[in-house]
């Protein structure tokens, strides 16, 4: 197992981290402790859960399978997240936080799910920093972090406003484009750097022919050759693997096991291959970010990309809700006035895409 920084912290994490976001069988509490027990067993110290992961259970059976580690004595720091902002409603999370995990406090706590700026500050308004700090204090947490869906310049505003020890935000081979600029505040900052969806909320495995670029040789399996795309960049703490099975985490270890260190020159030309390969994607440049009606055009693109992926306007319309918080029917302000087809990089018909997705309603 490789080890690395987090931020300032002192703290030495794994570079392979457990996500509890897609247990198989959540109620299956005995093949989830061994998952937990199998990961630290291969040196994974960095445990990642949600109280809205399976309506609280990913916390529960993280509570189990965190008094395993301990009667086995694996060493292992904690992160979860919280959407509320105003003190009452965080003494109530944090408080149920530990009792569900079984723990005296929380190593690394997330304001969860940053989707905006303006979100961003009405947390704020709430008081939610005054109020972790406080907990901080009183020992309930050890560390105050984010979790955001923000691309381009805004995640890198929210980060340099240094009020954050570390961050955990979506980067793979499929859309490290639209995070690129994170890692300067992550750098400036010396943040800890969490990246979730490392394989692309699975568009990676499910599309290896797109994904040839990441491979060093052919026989490489993509999975491996997408998280050694993430291992390789110096900035990033932990890669979050959500596991669904043991097996899940065996081969993540394996992976780990095999890993030998690309050279920074050999990253680079897999990420100028990237825009050849995803013909046809968006791949979240940003350049067309300047619409008149202010349509976030990236946020509709990405979502598109789900369709042409899976060939389901579900997949679209999850994507539009689920990750970016935005309707279908924001899309029907655009006016056509070519703009962003004029600064795409990848030509694609943005127009008629948003006229299809502003026909889909809701
Ligand atoms: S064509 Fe539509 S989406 Fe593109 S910049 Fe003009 S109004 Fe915005
Ligand atoms: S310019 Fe094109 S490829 Fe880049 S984010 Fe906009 S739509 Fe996507």
């Amino acid at each position: 197992m490789v080890y690395r920084d987090y931020g300032k912290t002192g703290k030495k994490v794994s570079l392979l981290g457990f996500g509890g976001m897609r247990f198989a069988h959540i109620d299956d509490h005995d093949e989830c402790i061994r998952m937990m027990v199998k990961a630290a067993k291969g040196g994974v110290n960095y445990f990642d859960t949600a109280p809205g992961y399976f309506e609280t259970k990913s916390e529960l059976v993280f509570g189990e399978g965190l008094a395993e580690l301990r009667k086995r004595s694996l060493p292992y720091y904690t992160a979860t997240k919280t959407f509320k902002s105003t003190e009452s409603d965080l003494r109530r999370e944090i408080e149920s936080q530990l009792r569900r995990l079984n723990i005296d406090a929380v190593d690394f706590y997330h304001v969860w799910c940053i989707t905006s700026l303006d979100n961003w500050q009405a947390r704020k308004q709430n008081g939610i920093l005054t109020t972790l700090e406080k907990f901080r204090e009183e020992g309930l947490i050890r560390h105050i972090c984010v979790s955001s869906h923000l691309i381009q310049d805004e995640i890198e505003e929210l980060l340099m406003e240094g009020v954050f020890e570390g961050v955990l935000f979506g980067y793979s081979a499929y859309n490290f484009r639209t995070r690129e600029k994170a890692f300067n505040a992550i750098r400036n900052k010396k943040l800890g750097a969490v990246v979730m969806n490392p394989l692309g909320g699975g568009v990676i495995p499910q599309h290896p022919e797109l994904f040839e670029f990441l491979k060093e040789s052919p026989d490489e399996p993509v999975v491996s050759a997408a998280l050694r795309f993430l291992w390789d960049h110096r900035d990033i703490s932990v890669t979050l693997v959500g596991f669904a099975s043991e097996q899940d985490v065996e081969a993540a270890l394996a992976a780990m096991q095999n890993y030998r260190p690309s050279t920074e020159a050999a990253l680079a030309v897999k990420k100028e291959r990237a825009s050849g390969s995803l013909e046809g994607l968006c791949t979240g440049c940003a350049y067309c970010d300047e619409c008149p009606q202010s349509i976030p055009i990236p946020r509709y693109m990405d979502a598109y990309n789900q369709k042409l992926l899976t060939t389901e306007n579900s997949a679209l319309a999850q994507r539009l809700s689920m990750h970016w918080g935005i309707k279908a029917r924001g899309a029907a302000a655009c006016i056509a006035c070519g703009q962003c087809e004029a600064a795409c990089t990848q030509h694609l018909p943005i127009i008629r895409r948003l006229a299809e997705i502003a026909g889909m309603g809701a």
